[in-house]
């Protein structure tokens, strides 16, 4: 499905890298590759050992760097950061990387994921004279990094980091140093690379591909890894727990040629489409996905059922980011810009459209809608996750609760209203043996809190959803 019109948003992207002669225009590349994750701002910052020196601004990875403005970024060492925010929180200040200079030791620090106590972490900081200049959470990280009075800057960090609550993927660099942590549940995907002798860091595996790296393993929950012209150096700041990666990812967020903790996205999201077919199979003429990311589970429904797989839906690939706007309304015209029905696919025929998963319902009885004005008999609508019940609180703009419609209504009265024959949604349990598999949950387990409730942390009465955060 098309993120923008969906209501579902994923946070942000990093990238970075530390020994290559040209950092910040394999960062450039990298964050192309990652622009799936956040499309409202971007930057780079890079270190030549005694300056760090920055590029950000609102937008596009390719409108930010129009001017090959990673060609004046010196150094050998680079961090980048893409960044989605909803309306009101997408201002210039909290595009990352954040820079905080000072006469020793500046640091520049860029974040994916949420943190479920920010707000009460702020709220001390400025009760001990801190002025926090953005809303974003990133900048209280870096705040207890300079307050927390340790020398050494990893056990500034590791003090830092046993503070904050939720998730994070970060990258840190430093004139002369780099630092890269996972939370401790792990909530939020980090691979490291090799390209050549430099070691690469990507929210995404598809960013290696594209810049050329080898993958070389996950960034462990937990872990802490220092590099600089020393090497890499690996330290632990909290004990190994059960792993939450968030199940969005396979279903929804991540590139469908990404490797997410070993497992392919496309793969996974192929067995989605299988063990769905099997929970609620149904008899018809078609299968067709809604693009982009629900193709693989469509694929794996129509192998699954024999039922032929079809593009009864297309995408409007030329559909400028004007028409990309946060209102519901401009969100629902969006729709009709950008996906078609295939009138010749679909006409005299009982359709199964296969999406990857239902927010607000509004963009799924479009879509139904559509198809039938393009003469199919039925639509039957099957949902490759279950129902999402729950706001996420790390990262992921969902809906509040009241909006979410699987929160709100049976999944008869949902199928009446999104105007479908019928209407099924993948389990639980299907979501996590398609995902989990054999594997041992300690360190392939992941987050289902939006469909169960359960969370992985701790969530304050503060926690706030992550409307203005990265
Ligand atoms: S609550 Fe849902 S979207 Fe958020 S991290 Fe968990 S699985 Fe992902």
């Amino acid at each position: 499905m098309l993120a923008e019109i969906k209501g579902l948003n994923e946070e942000c992207g990093v990238f970075a890298i530390w020994g290559h002669e040209k950092a910040a225009e394999v960062t450039y590349y990298g964050l192309h590759a990652l622009q799936h994750r956040g499309q409202e701002g971007a930057g780079v910052v890079t270190t030549d050992r005694e300056n760090l020196h920055l590029h950000k601004g609102l937008g596009l990875i390719n409108e930010v760097f129009a001017g090959g403005e990673f060609n004046k970024l010196n150094g050998n060492a680079a961090i980048g950061h893409v960044r989605y925010a909803t309306a009101g929180g997408g201002g210039y200040e909290n595009v990352q990387p954040l820079l905080f200079r000072s006469q020793r030791d500046s640091l520049a620090i860029a974040h994916n994921g949420n943190l479920v106590n920010a707000y009460g972490l702020k709220q001390q900081l400025e009760a001990q004279g801190s002025i926090l200049q953005t809303s974003s959470d990133t900048e209280v990280i870096a705040h207890l990094i300079k307050r927390s009075g340790q020398i050494e800057l990893d056990e500034a960090i590791k003090s830092a980091l046993s503070m904050v609550k939720g998730a994070y993927s970060l990258t840190i660099l430093t004139e002369t140093q780099m630092f890269v942590a996972v939370d401790p549940k792990g909530l939020r995907p980090l691979s490291l690379g090799k390209l050549g002798d430099a070691w690469v860091v990507s929210s995404e595996t598809c960013a290696f591909d594209v810049t050329g790296a080898e993958y070389v393993r996950e960034v462990e929950p937990g872990e802490l890894i220092t590099i600089s012209d020393t090497g890499l150096h690996s330290q632990r700041f909290s004990s190994t727990l059960e792993r939450s990666l968030c199940s969005m990812e396979y279903v929804y967020f991540s590139r469908p040629d990404s490797d997410l903790n070993g497992q392919n996205v496309h793969a996974s999201r192929k067995k989605m489409g299988k063990v769905l077919a099997q929970e609620a199979p149904i008899e018809a003429d078609v299968v067709t996905g809604v693009p982009d990311s629900s193709i693989s589970a469509a694929i794996g429904f129509s192998e699954a059922t024999g039922i032929p797989y079809e593009l009864g839906l297309i995408k409007n690939r030329y559909v400028g980011r004007t028409f990309i706007q946060p209102s519901q309304e401009l969100r629902e015209q969006g729709v009709k810009m950008k996906l078609s029905a295939v009138r010749g696919i679909v006409k005299g025929k009982r359709v199964v459209m296969v999406d990857d998963s239902i927010v607000r319902g509004t963009t799924s009885k479009r879509i139904v809608r559509m198809l039938k004005e393009a003469g199919a008999t039925e639509v039957h609508v099957r949902i490759a996750s279950p129902p999402i019940q729950n706001p996420c609180f790390y990262g992921i703009d969902t809906s509040t609760t009241s909006e979410l419609i699987a929160a709100n209504h049976s999944i008869e009265e949902m199928r009446e209203l999104i105007e479908a024959d019928s209407l099924s949604f993948l389990s639980v349990d299907g979501l996590q043996d398609c995902i989990v598999g054999d594997n041992d949950v300690m360190t392939h387990g992941i987050c289902k809190a939006c469909f169960t409730g359960n969370y992985p942390t701790e969530i304050y009465p503060d926690t706030v959803l992550p409307a203005y955060k990265c």
